[in-house]
């Protein structure tokens, strides 16, 4: 996105006639780490100027609940941290899954699952982390107060496929969209609303949980900047759609750089 092309990049003014026009906010979330998120989504959505919110998993096994041999996951070596260091530089946001995404230990660890995996991440990235999502969509039932405490700003749960009406409080606990590879890309937007979808692997079967195909992914985006260079839409991150309910407009100010 070029610099000034973004409608929230406009004064405060014109943010009240955009957000009179019913402009609908999507932000697009991917959880767990998996390899293929960075090398087939994050290439598209650098194309695209798509910003996105990418939820990891702060541990150091090389795949997912310990699959052999696929679903490789971020294992935060050196050449992860500098990827994920140069994605935020771009405009994209890191957040936390939890330690272990383990449903047999996060009960007996709420406090270890959100507070460790805080200061894991923040101190790998060296930047502050105020997302957090909760494993397995429903984990908030037992993690929600420990994310509270250990000072996230927002969090994310899922999947009943909720939209935010601009104009009312929001919550801390966020509902998303699972987006299925048979999903209409026009049923995620709804004017004057914010809906956050969420993504798992991207390829195959071996490339993680759920996942979207990469050419239905790429036909996804595509017509996504359709609709958000025809002014129907924007696409900004998970961190930044809900600090669009906290924030007077003329503070904001995402926009994904391109190199
Ligand atoms: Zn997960």
């Amino acid at each position: 996105m070029e610099a000034g092309q973004g409608l929230w990049s406009k004064s405060a003014i014109d943010y009240g006639t955009v957000k009179h026009s019913m402009l609908s906010l999507i932000s697009l979330t991917f959880d767990d780490g998996f390899r293929c998120q960075f090398d087939r989504a994050l290439p598209v959505l650098k194309t695209h100027g798509i910003p996105a919110t990418f939820f990891l998993i702060a541990n150091q096994e090389p795949t997912h609940e310990g699959r052999k041999n696929e679903w490789w996951k971020i294992d935060w070596r050196d050449e992860d941290l500098a990827m994920l260091k140069k994605a935020v530089q771009e405009g994209h946001e890191i957040g936390s899954h939890s330690v272990t995404h383990d449903e047999t230990k996060m009960p007996e660890q709420p406090e270890f699952e959100a507070r460790e995996s805080k200061r894991r991440i923040e101190s790998w990235m060296g930047t502050e982390i105020s997302s957090f999502c909760y494993p397995y969509y429903h984990s908030h039932l037992y993690l929600g107060d420990a994310v509270r405490n250990a000072g996230y700003r927002q969090a994310r749960m899922g999947a009943q496929n909720s939209y935010y009406a601009l104009s009312a409080p929001l919550d801390f606990n966020l509902d998303c969209r699972q987006v299925s590879k048979h999903d209409d890309v026009k049923e995620w937007i709804r004017p004057d609303h914010w809906h956050v979808l969420t993504f798992h692997g991207i390829g195959d079967e071996h490339s993680g949980w759920e996942p979207i195909p990469l050419d239905r992914f790429v036909a996804m985006a595509t017509e996504l900047v359709k609709y958000r260079d025809s002014k129907c839409l924007e696409l900004v991150t998970f961190k930044e759609g809900a600090e669009r309910f906290r924030q007077p407009p003329a503070q904001s100010s995402a926009s994904l750089e391109k190199d």
